[in-house]
């Protein structure tokens, strides 16, 4: 199963990516979690994504394109992956192509999550984050036991920097001029299907496998 996740930020992308992943017996791969990975170990390539995180912009395709590249070199992406936040624009688009080209790789399938903005803006003002474990919650639809704790593990929860209404704005704005002529990308290829992102977690995976019939 190769699956790309599109949709804006706060789609559910995330979350609907790790249940998929279990699912399929594939990893979750998120361009997002592996920059923040290598923002906190101080790797190369996290000092040269910080300032682009921190503005909310996209960092440049080809270190993005390597780092995607080596990720899905590893062993435990032999059978397959799901994509979440790449691509993120039309030349990741072909760069994926490529990509996978030379691996005698195929796509099955591109899912957008469709979530209207204001939703997404409320979704992602609400959102915490375990910095230690990577569970996610909401202040509102999903929140800890203990306020302001993980559940799983006790850490302190936090607030993803840029998930602060000033970058959201920015990152919503990129997704519309950036990322969403990914969909017509697509489906030029007969390899989209939209689902609706609205409802429970459960009610949106029930969506994914219905297209991937499943
Ligand atoms: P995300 O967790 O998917 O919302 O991504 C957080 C930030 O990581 C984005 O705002 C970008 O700065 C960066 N990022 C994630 N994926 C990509 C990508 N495919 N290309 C460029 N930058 C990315």
């Amino acid at each position: 199963m190769r699956l790309i996740l599109l949709g804006p930020p706060g789609a559910g992308k995330g979350t609907q990516a790790d249940v998929l992943a279990a699912h399929y017996g594939v990893p979750h791969v998120s361009t997002g979690d592996l920059f923040r990975y290598n923002l906190r170990q101080g790797t190369p390539v996290g000092l040269e994504a910080k300032g682009y995180l921190d503005r909310g912009v996209l960092v440049a395709d080809d270190v993005t394109g390597r780092m995607v590249a080596e990720r899905i070199d590893r062993e435990d992406a032999a059978p397959g992956f799901i994509l979440d936040g790449y691509p993120r624009n039309l030349a990741q688009g072909e760069d994926l192509e490529e990509m996978l080209r030379v691996r005698r790789l195929h796509l099955d399938r591109a899912v957008a999550v469709d979530v209207p903005e204001d939703v997404v803006l409320s979704r992602i003002t609400g959102r915490r984050l375990c910095p230690s474990c990577g569970a996610t919650y909401h202040i509102l639809y999903s929140p800890p036991a203990q306020e302001g704790r993980c559940d799983r593990c006790g850490a302190e929860l936090l607030q993803r920097p840029d998930d602060r209404a000033e970058t959201v704005t920015v990152r919503l704005g990129v997704y519309r001029d950036e990322t969403a002529p990914l969909l017509a990308f697509y489906r030029e290829r007969n390899l989209l299907e939209t689902v609706s992102g609205l409802g429970s977690v459960d009610e949106v995976t029930a969506r994914i496998r219905e297209v991937l019939h499943d």
